[in-house]
């Protein structure tokens, strides 16, 4: 679906609708806007449930300086208005109250993008500006100020968040990845000391898109369309779990030797639709389409694993909690988890670039689901079913040892039961 092409109206209702259905804001809190190219404000109106906004309820500050719209305009439409006017490359403005993005900004710390790649590249660096009167001049020009040193991203002192950019989607995707990298550094404060990507890792990851050669799709059989399907569904759910965030996440399915399908490069995951997965063949990636950044690391794990016919790349916060800190998720909690988990390995960052032969020898029988440090949980399968369960079991279990940390001691699973589960389930 092409957002772009939606009147700011739809936008902004669609908009506020994810934000509130992903648990990023309350009925009364948070605020959207739109600068089209007449110069007409669009934007949310004052008090109005957010769970619920009509295009109906949208309010418009015309160019010429008069309102319309059948409510009061948001209260923060002065911020919004100083941000458009220090920084004219930007279109969008979002502000939320993440409950997780709150505490650090009641904790007064700024959240860290460069826990991920990913995260870094979507936010950049995170702006941070002084606490002032909700809807005051003064709070406009706090941000506007922080703006204009050129954030995208601004950590309102004991209050929220204000992200921003060159259209609605990249300023939603912001404050979604943003309030991921909270989330997960809050899990991962129990572990110990998060580690964060230097410059030169960073700017790895910025090199890595693939560029394979093409080819035409002459036909496209029965049991690779329904795979396409699949790959949709699971994509789709796996966001709505928040296991994936618009933007990150990546799922492949085998459709015979040698070929693979795989989700595609910067599209939106909640509304990923068949004809966007592309298919590669023999290293080349179907005409048209620009397949996952993951797609060799996927490639070298069929090849080498013939049993495996679904990987999914993702970055669930409870399981990164892990990655990012580089500490074991021990999987010997409850027999369903050790079922399906066996052992974690965690492997170095890097690799998955320099040497993606050396995460796929880390996946056996025993080992389904690897992390990799400062990047990724990888599940693999036998089927596209398979591989989720095994993502969405990793993440709920890293979620029950983190929240055991806090009403602990955390008692494992005996030796004797782990050696009767393995005879039993193989
Ligand atoms: P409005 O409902 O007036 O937009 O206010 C919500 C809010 O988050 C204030 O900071
Ligand atoms: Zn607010």
């Amino acid at each position: 679906m092409r957002f772009d092409l939606l009147h700011p109206r739809e936008q902004l209702v669609q908009i506020m609708g994810r934000i509130y259905r992903y648990g990023l804001t309350t009925t009364s809190g948070g605020n959207l806007s739109v600068l089209d190219e007449n110069g007409d404000l669009w934007i949310t109106p004052s008090a109005v449930d957010k769970g619920a906004l009509q295009q109906r309820d949208i309010m418009c500050l015309l160019a010429d300086g008069r309102t319309s719209g059948v409510h009061t305009p948001s209260s923060e439409y002065p911020f919004h208005q100083s941000i458009y006017r220090r920084r004219t490359d930007i279109r969008a403005i979002v502000h939320a109250h993440s409950p997780a993005l709150v505490s650090f900004s009641i904790a007064r710390k700024i959240p860290d993008t460069r826990i991920i790649p990913q995260a870094h590249h979507v936010c950049g660096p995170v702006g941070y500006a002084p606490y002032a009167l909700p809807g005051s001049q003064q709070l406009g020009e706090n941000i506007a100020a922080t703006f204009a040193q050129g954030f995208d991203v601004v950590l309102l002192e004991n209050h929220g968040v204000v992200t921003a950019g060159p259209d609605l989607l990249t300023a939603f995707q912001r404050l979604e990845t943003l309030d991921f990298c909270a989330r997960t550094q809050i899990q991962a404060h129990s572990l110990g000391p998060v580690h964060t990507l230097s410059d030169g890792q960073i700017a790895r990851f910025e090199r890595s898109a693939p560029a394979l050669p093409s080819f035409q799709a002459a036909s496209h059989s029965s049991h690779e369309r329904a795979l396409r399907a699949q790959i949709c569904h699971m994509v789709r759910r796996a966001y709505d779990q928040r296991l994936m965030t618009s933007t990150e996440g990546t799922v492949s399915a085998r459709v015979d030797e040698g070929r693979f399908l795989i989700t595609p490069y910067g599209i939106d995951r909640s509304h990923l639709e068949v004809e966007d997965i592309v298919l590669i063949e023999g290293g080349r990636a179907e005409a048209g389409k620009q397949p996952s950044r993951a797609t060799r690391l996927h490639h070298v794990i069929y090849d080498q694993h013939p049993g495996v016919h679904c990987i999914i790349t993702a970055q669930s916060p409870n399981a990164m909690a892990y990655a990012v800190t580089g500490k074991a998720l021990d999987s010997k909690t409850i027999p369903e988890s050790y079922v399906v988990l066996r052992n974690v390995p965690l492997v170095p960052h890097g690799l998955q670039y320099e040497a993606p032969e050396g995460i796929s020898a880390a996946i056996t029988k025993n080992s389904p689901v690897v992390l990799i440090e400062n990047d990724t949980v990888l599940a693999t399968g036998a089927s596209v079913h398979q591989a989720f369960d095994r993502l969405e079991v990793a993440d709920f279990t890293a979620f029950s040892l983190l929240s055991t940390l806090s009403i602990g001691p955390l008692v494992p699973i005996g030796e004797d039961d782990v050696r009767e589960l393995e005879a039993k389930f193989g």
